[in-house]
This record gives structure tokens, C-alpha cells and sequence, in this order.
């Protein structure tokens, strides 16, 4: 089974953030490194410079009318008063710049590593939860990560500048300035740690509400929506839900802002503090009266960003820590073997389950149960059962979409864990029971079937397929035949019904020469008339490759070579539609019953 923590034991720093920022936008982050850190060192510059300025009012002109040193030094300390005034427009600017490229280069990354992940783990809770968490509002993530180090940095920087002035004039003032910032991180560490777990909490109920409202607006619900009139319900239930997600994050945001004010209380004291001490150095001339009125300045300055703002820095560098642990969990999530591998086409002429049991990833109960069975060349199979028998888990394994089974799946005698990804894939042509409604071309949503080689697919292959499941009048008379939208997703778009759909997805898997057809459910969604066309095609593709049909029709079932009916996870018989009738066990039964709802 695959642990998420397991995956993790790299440690994870904050600097993850700025190795992927240096990666995908080197050029702005260095500029965005550079202004952050000239915006962090100016405060520190800014007290000499406003010193050497009050000083040369109070001693040079005032006392003796000599204005050179005034006016050079009102010079320097305008200049420095513009750079502070201009270096936020241009943190902001280049900060934009970095949010849009590292936005673009982060969900691309998402995008493209979500859809690699192995498929055993998208059916695994823990790891859904974990990919909703990082891939949620993910543009602005690496961005806000930059931001919060940068900002956290600035902080640090200037703290550290005032810090080390004051203790070159008096150490115990110094130091007094040194245990402010001792005192308030801690705090805000762990108000940051606990605001990340609230919002783990919260937005687990934001997603379920996010889901309900999918539920509320979605066109596929419309139909039962209006007639169980179930909006009604569904709406309060999206209040409760989201409530109590607003509610979490509220108590999180309460407790948030009495440690800030409690923050602002110690450091307002401990400035008041620092003023005092320092008075009576200014007095007897160990510290010069523009350096007082400056220090003083900057420190209330700091104060005044401190409280409010550090508190908020230091908790969002929290949540950021958090969030990248979960992006590397996330990006060290086990991925289906890429294609690139072994690519030589294998001839299949048979397909053994031997002793397979199986259950689901994280839980007990054994889905299959010591199954065997042996598929050849040449023959058709229908595997029967009521629901819940483990005939679609039973095509899952065969696809290799799970692989901790027990027992052997061999393909030409061969295990199936041997073969690559990509010679699963030309094995198999799948019709899926809840196949895929692509709001894409008529052309594409076939063309599809044939995985990562869907661009080599011929014009003349997509008719024929659509020839073969009898929507060649219907395409034709659409106003741009296979390069039609379908669905409704584009303006052009022309929606199909289900019977439709279903024959589009019957003929995406027609359109690939396979060596095992697997049909799941083929005629679901079609009347009775249709069924038996769409039956005899299917016979007909099937014929000389192995054929597998999983059908609750049990009559669709009768021309197959074998029957194999499951019962619980167990094959409980097996053999010829005639046999099985004349054994009058469990297969003769069913469809007995079925036989008399059409009497
Ligand atoms: P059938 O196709 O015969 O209706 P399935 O193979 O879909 O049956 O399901 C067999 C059993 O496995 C059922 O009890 C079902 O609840 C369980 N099951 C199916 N998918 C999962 C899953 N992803 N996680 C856990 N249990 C599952």
C-alpha cells in the first residue's frame, strides 16, 4: 500500500519555494531577492542619514548659520526618503511579474503531475484530500511562499539593523529590542500552526460545499434536481457544510487577532521602554539628539509593522511551511509508468487469472476471492453477476490499474507487473460502462481511444467506426461532420443523447486494433432495437481476439463461448450458455427472471 507520509522522508524547507522560483523565473526573482533586500537594509541606512541631518540643523545652522553640511546632508536624506518611496511601487510591479509567471509554471506542473498520478491512489481518500489541498487555489501558492520568506526577511533584516544601532550606543537597550522579537515569533509560530490545521478542517467543508454546489448548478444533475425537487435540501445542506467551514476559520481568525493585539501590547511597552533608557544618554550627550529623534522614529516605525503585520508574516510562513510539505508529499505520489518504456507490441493470445485475490487499497474486505479463470484467442467471455459481484474489479486488474493483487495475472504466460504501460494499453480496447463524455470533437472523443497515438488516427478509421455503431446519417447531417463539438461546452456545441454517447463510446473503443476488446455495459443506455445491432457488431469486432463482455442482459450474454458468473468476489459457475441453462443453477435463474419480465 502506498503511505503518504512514507513517501516524505526528505526534509522540506521553506527554500523550496525559491529553488522553484530560481527554476522557472530566474531573471524576475533575482530582481524581486535584490530590491527586498535593499527595501530591508534601507531603514537601518535611513537612521544615520535622518541623524547626520537633524544634527547638522541643530549644530551647524542654527548654532553658527552654516548650511553646506545642511544642505548636502537634507540632500542625501531626501534622496534616501524617494528610494524608500519608490522601492514598494517597484517591489509591487516586479511582484506582479513573478505571480503571473510562477502562477503559469506552477499549475501547468499541477496539472500535468495530476494526471500521472497512479490510479489506485485517485481512489484513495487520503490521497484525493491531499490532492485537493495542494492543487485548490494553487496559481497564487509559490508566489505567496516568495512574498512571505522576502517579507519575513525584510522583517528579520530590519529588526537586526535597529537591534545592532541601539547596541552600539547601549547594550541594554539593545537587548531589550533583541527579546521583542524572542518573544513575539514563538507566539506566531504557534498561532500559525494552529490557523493551518483550522483551515485543513475548513476547507474540508468548503469542499464538500464546493461539490454540492457542482451538484446545485450542473447540467447533469438539472433533470432529477427539478424533478425530486431536492434543490431545497441540498441547499441547506450547502449552508450547514459551508457554515461550519466559515464558522472554523472564523474561531481561527478571533484567535488570531488577541494574539496580534497581545503582540502590539508587549511591543508598544517595550518601545515606550527603549525611549525611556535611552533619555538619559541624550541628556548628559552620550547620544546625540538626531540620533535619538531617529532611532526613536525607526523604532515606532518597526513597532507599528510589527504588530501588525509580523504577527500575520510569521503565521503565513507557518501555513506556507505546511502547504509545501503537502505540494512534496503531492509531487512524490507514485505515477503510472510512463509510456517512453519498452514500446514492442505484443501478440495476446491469452490472458490467465490464477488464484487472484484482491481488496482495495485501505480496506479489509477481500473484493475477489481466489479467482481463476483463462481467456484464449479466438473466444468471446461474458462475465455475469449481480452488482457488487467484482466484475469491473476484475477489469481493472486485467487493465493493471491495480497491482497489489495475490495470486498471478499472466498475459501469454508472462506476469502482468512485467509489462509496460504502454503494451497494457495496446493490449486493451475497454468500453467502460461509465465511460467518458468528452465535450470535445466527434472526432476526438474517438479518436481518444487510441491513447497517446489518438494523432495518428485517420479520418477514413473515425468513419468507419462511426460506421460501424450506425451514426454515420446523424454525424453527417451535423454542421461540421466529425469536427463537430459535442456537448455543450463551446457555443457550436450539439448535445447528444445518452444512446448516443454511449454508441460514440462503443465506437472509441472499435476505432483500435486490440488484442483484447473488454466491453463493460455496452448496451445500457440503448432500446431493445438497437441492442441487438450494437450486439452483432461487437460479436463481429470481437471475432479472432479475445472478447470480454460484462453484461447484465443476460440474453446478449447466450452467443458468448463461456459464461462466467461471480458471485461475492468467487466464480460460482462457469461454462456454455446451453450447459449453464441445463445445469439450472444460479446463471439459469437469473435469467429465467429476466426472460419473464419480457413474458
Ligand atoms: P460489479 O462490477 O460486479 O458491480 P465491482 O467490481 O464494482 O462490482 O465491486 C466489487 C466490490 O468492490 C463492491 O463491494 C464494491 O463496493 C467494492 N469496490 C469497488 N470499487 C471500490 C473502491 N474504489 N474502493 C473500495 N471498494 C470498492
Amino acid at each position: 500500500m502506498i503511505s503518504i507520509k512514507q513517501k516524505n522522508r526528505k526534509r522540506i524547507s521553506l527554500f523550496e519555494y525559491v529553488a522553484f522560483s530560481m527554476q522557472n523565473c530566474c531573471g524576475w526573482t533575482i530582481v524581486y531577492m535584490l530590491l527586498q533586500i535593499i527595501s530591508a537594509i534601507f531603514p537601518t541606512l535611513i537612521i544615520s542619514v535622518s541623524a547626520a541631518f537633524i544634527n547638522a540643523f541643530i549644530e551647524n545652522y542654527s548654532k553658527s548659520g552654516n548650511t553646506v553640511q545642511l544642505v548636502r546632508s537634507g540632500g542625501l536624506f531626501l534622496f534616501f526618503v524617494l528610494i524608500s518611496y519608490l522601492l514598494p511601487t517597484c517591489i509591487s510591479f516586479v511582484g506582479i511579474r513573478l505571480n503571473v509567471n510562477l502562477g503559469t509554471a506552477y499549475d501547468f506542473l499541477l496539472a500535468n503531475k495530476r494526471s500521472r498520478i497512479k490510479y489506485a491512489l485517485i481512489e484513495n481518500s487520503e490521497t484525493y484530500e491531499l490532492v485537493e489541498r495542494v492543487c485548490a487555489d494553487s496559481s497564487g501558492r509559490m508566489y505567496k511562499g516568495i512574498r512571505n520568506i522576502f517579507n519575513a526577511a525584510e522583517y528579520i533584516i530590519r529588526f537586526a539593523g535597529i537591534t545592532v544601532t541601539l547596541l552600539v550606543y547601549d547594550a541594554a537597550v539593545g537587548l531589550l529590542a533583541g527579546g521583542l522579537l524572542v518573544l513575539i515569533v514563538p507566539i506566531c509560530v504557534k498561532g500559525g500552526k494552529e490557523d493551518y490545521k483550522a483551515y485543513e478542517k475548513a476547507s474540508e467543508q468548503f469542499r464538500k460545499a464546493r461539490y454540492l454546489r457542482t451538484i446545485l448548478s450542473g447540467r447533469d444533475s438539472a433533470a432529477e434536481r427539478t424533478l425530486f425537487g431536492s434543490a431545497n435540501w441540498m441547499n441547506q445542506k450547502w449552508e450547514t457544510w459551508h457554515n461550519e467551514g466559515r464558522i472554523l476559520a472564523a474561531v481561527a481568525t478571533k484567535k488570531n487577532f488577541i494574539r496580534i493585539k497581545i503582540g502590539s501590547m508587549i511591543s508598544v511597552l517595550v518601545s515606550g521602554g527603549i525611549m525611556l533608557i535611552m533619555l538619559p544618554d541624550v541628556l548628559n550627550g552620550k547620544i546625540s539628539v538626531g540620533l535619538y529623534i531617529s532611532i526613536v522614529t525607526a523604532v515606532i516605525g518597526l513597532v507599528q509593522l510589527m504588530t501588525w503585520n509580523i504577527a500575520s508574516v510569521v503565521e503565513e510562513l507557518v501555513v506556507s511551511r505546511q502547504y509545501i510539505k503537502d505540494y512534496a508529499s503531492f509531487m512524490s505520489l507514485e505515477e503510472e509508468t510512463q509510456f517512453s518504456e519498452k514500446r514492442e507490441k505484443i501478440n495476446v493470445s491469452r490472458v490467465e487469472f490464477r488464484d487472484v485475490s484482491f481488496s482495495y487499497p485501505n480496506c479489509d474486505k477481500k473484493v475477489l476471492n481466489h479467482v481463476n479463470f483463462i481467456l484464449e484467442t479466438g473466444k468471446t467471455y461474458a462475465l455475469v453477476g449481480e452488482n457488487g459481484s467484482g466484475k469491473s474489479t476484475i477489469v481493472k486488474l486485467m487493465l493493471g490499474l491495480f497491482k497489489d493483487y495475490e495470486g498471478e495475472i499472466l498475459i501469454n504466460g508472462v506476469e502482468l507487473k512485467q509489462f509496460s504501460a504502454w503494451q497494457l494499453q495496446s493490449i486493451y480496447a475497454c468500453s467502460f460502462q461509465d465511460f467518458a463524455r468528452y465535450e470535445l470533437s466527434v472526432r476526438d472523443n474517438i479518436a481518444i481511444g487510441r491513447g497517446i497515438q489518438m494523432d495518428q488516427v485517420s479520418d477514413a478509421a473515425v468513419s468507419e467506426a462511426i460506421d460501424k455503431v450506425g451514426l454515420t446519417n446523424y454525424i453527417s447531417a451535423m454542421p461540421k461532420g466529425i469536427e463537430t463539438k459535442i456537448g455543450r461546452i463551446e457555443d457550436e456545441g450539439t448535445d447528444l443523447s445518452g444512446g448516443q454517447w454511449q454508441r460514440i463510446a462503443i465506437a472509441r473503443a472499435l476505432v483500435k486494433d486490440a488484442a483484447v476488446y473488454i466491453m463493460d455495459e455496452p448496451t445500457a443506455a440503448l432500446d431493445p432495437m438497437s441492442e441487438k445491432d450494437i450486439y452483432n457488431l461487437i460479436y463481429e469486432a470481437m471475432c479472432g481476439k479475445i472478447g470480454v463482455l460484462i453484461t447484465h442482459r443476460l440474453g446478449g450474454a447466450a452467443r458468448t463461448d463461456e459464461i462466467i458468473v461471480l458471485k461475492q468476489g468467487k466464480i460460482c459457475e462457469r461454462g456454455t450458455f446451453k450447459n449453464l441453462m441445463r445445469a439450472n443453477g444460479v446463471f439459469a435463474h437469473l435469467y429465467n427472471m429476466q426472460r419473464s419480465w419480457y413474458q
